[in-house]
């Protein structure tokens, strides 16, 4: 198929061989990705390295306008950025998917171009002056997953660069086109190697992570990965950002309106097909609406299209990998096995091509379901019943994540009582995974350490260092 992809992909190919990528709706071949060796990815920190004391010298306002320039440069390939991250990851263009992805790459861009982090006057009186600069850390190290491979590597890119660090990127060897087109776009405006692809599977993370020359590694993806790398970065004492996997559970509380809320909470389990971090993966309802809210979700789940991607229609798509796919059907049929319910979903067709896995509810689950602890990292949400509140928030602090959570009532202040008991990064109220640049976000528990976005996010790519006369 001819796509609006081509011109991009030309630019990103290796002239010969790389690894090829499939579209996981389709098989059709998306393209072939390079790939680096340990000795590229030397020769790129080595590089980044060098470049990174000229951007530092760059003054904020220049680093600011290059960041909105690197929007401008994206807002002008939208539609191929998206067509490519559609057919590489699987998600629709339509719905909170491809389109949705990129657009938040340039709202990521501009909003932290606009952060700025002042020195602070700590002490200034007869005892003397202090003050708190914010340096640059020097080169950071990006390690990305496959669900949302181009907005979370602008969560990496752009904080780095605006504080005056140099990027190495390691894309997911499931989606390296996709991060590699997005390089390519930001690279039309950003100076030579201030931002440098290193494509390869997990030993050139591990080479990453252990680079005595990187300063600081971002990493998203899941924990136990997330634990190899905090290991890695030992010998050096790297600064990290670590954003894992989350179990995030939402309570509704039993004067929520059913129909009101059914949507919402079913795009806050099922973005992106449930192949998303901070989405709804555990639904506690009280046993008052249990049935209401089970079929309003329904209602909800079996309107929504699932196909290809490029199909205008679709905003449900496939699992991106096999592997994906197996882990979603082990645990549906653990439920199925346990006498869970299966509401609707949960009965994959063979002989469709892709990885396509039905959209699943599964109610009259037992809390301790495999579904339920597990991540599932897909399209299949459980449905608990609860008898107390207390007896929710407790199953929803059971777990090790903590990355988010969501309380769903009419009242607000009860909503915020109930989430003040959460054990989460954030808590969202009648709403999931609302994530924004300008609230800090990160995780509890092993779903990771450190902030991205804000003010805080910037903190987190920079040095403090006082100076005190
Ligand atoms: P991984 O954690 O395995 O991969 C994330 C990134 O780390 C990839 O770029 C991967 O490279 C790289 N990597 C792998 N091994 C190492 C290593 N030893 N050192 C440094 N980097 C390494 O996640 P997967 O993509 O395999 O997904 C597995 C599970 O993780 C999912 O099923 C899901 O539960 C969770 N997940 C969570 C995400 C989140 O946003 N929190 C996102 C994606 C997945 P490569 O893939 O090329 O080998």
């Amino acid at each position: 198929m001819t796509t609006r992809t081509d011109d991009l992909l030309g630019r990103i190919q290796p002239t010969e061989g790389g690894r090829e990528i499939f579209d996981p709706a389709t098989g059709e071949l998306v393209g072939r990705a390079p790939q680096a060796s340990v000795e590229d990815l030397n020769d790129a920190v080595a590089r980044a390295k060098t470049a990174q004391p000229g951007w530092a010298a760059r003054s904020n306002d220049q680093r600011r306008s290059l960041l909105h320039a690197a929007a401008d440069a994206v807002e002008a390939h939208a539609e191929e950025l998206a067509q490519l991250l559609s057919r590489e990851q699987g998600k629709p263009l339509n719905g909170p998917n491809a389109r949705f992805e990129v657009g938040a790459c340039s709202a990521w861009l501009r909003a932290t171009a606009e952060f700025s982090l002042e020195p602070e006057v700590l002490v200034d009186d007869t005892s003397g002056r202090a003050t708190l600069h914010w340096r640059p850390l020097g080169v950071v190290g990006a390690i990305g997953p496959w669900n949302w491979p181009m907005m979370i590597s602008v969560w990496q890119i752009a904080p780095s660069l605006r504080q005056g660090n140099t990027v190495v990127i390691k894309p997911s060897g499931y989606t390296p086109l996709s991060v590699l087109a997005l390089v390519e776009v930001l690279n039309t405006v950003l100076p030579e190697n201030v931002l440098i692809p290193v494509p390869g599977r997990g030993h050139v993370g591990e080479a990453l992570s252990r680079h005595p020359d990187i300063d600081k590694i971002m990493f998203t993806g899941s924990t136990a990965t997330g634990k190899s790398i905090i290991k890695a970065a030992a010998d050096t004492v790297k600064r990290l950002t670590m954003e894992l996997g989350g179990n995030d559970a939402g309570i509704v509380l039993a004067d929520a309106d059913p129909k009101a809320i059914a949507e919402d909470l079913f795009w806050g389990a099922f973005i992106n097909t449930g192949q998303t971090c901070a989405a709804l993966k555990r639904l506690y309802v009280p046993e008052s609406i249990y049935d209401q809210v089970c079929s309003a979700l329904v209602e909800v789940a079996e309107k929504m299209p699932m196909g290809p991607g490029l199909d205008e229609a679709n905003v449900l798509g496939p699992l991106q990998n096999e592997a994906q796919w197996q882990i979603v059907d082990r645990l549906v049929t653990a439920a199925r096995d346990s006498g869970a319910r299966i509401l609707t979903g949960g009965d994959p067709d063979h002989s469709r091509s892709g990885h396509f896995y039905p959209t699943t509810l599964v109610a009259d689950i037992d809390p301790q379901n495999p579904l339920v602890v597990e991540e599932q990292f897909g399209p299949a949400l459980p449905i608990v019943k609860y008898s107390t509140v207390d007896q929710a928030i407790e199953w929803a602090n059971s777990l090790n994540e903590g990355l988010g959570s969501s309380v769903w009532s009419s009242d607000l202040d009860r909503a915020e009582e109930v989430a003040s008991q959460l054990v989460a990064g954030t808590t969202w109220i009648n709403k999931h995974g609302a994530v924004d640049p300008r609230m800090p976000f990160g995780g509890a528990r092993e779903s990771g350490f450190g902030l991205e976005f804000g003010v805080e996010g910037l903190k987190e790519v920079s040095q403090p260092h006082i100076i005190s006369r």
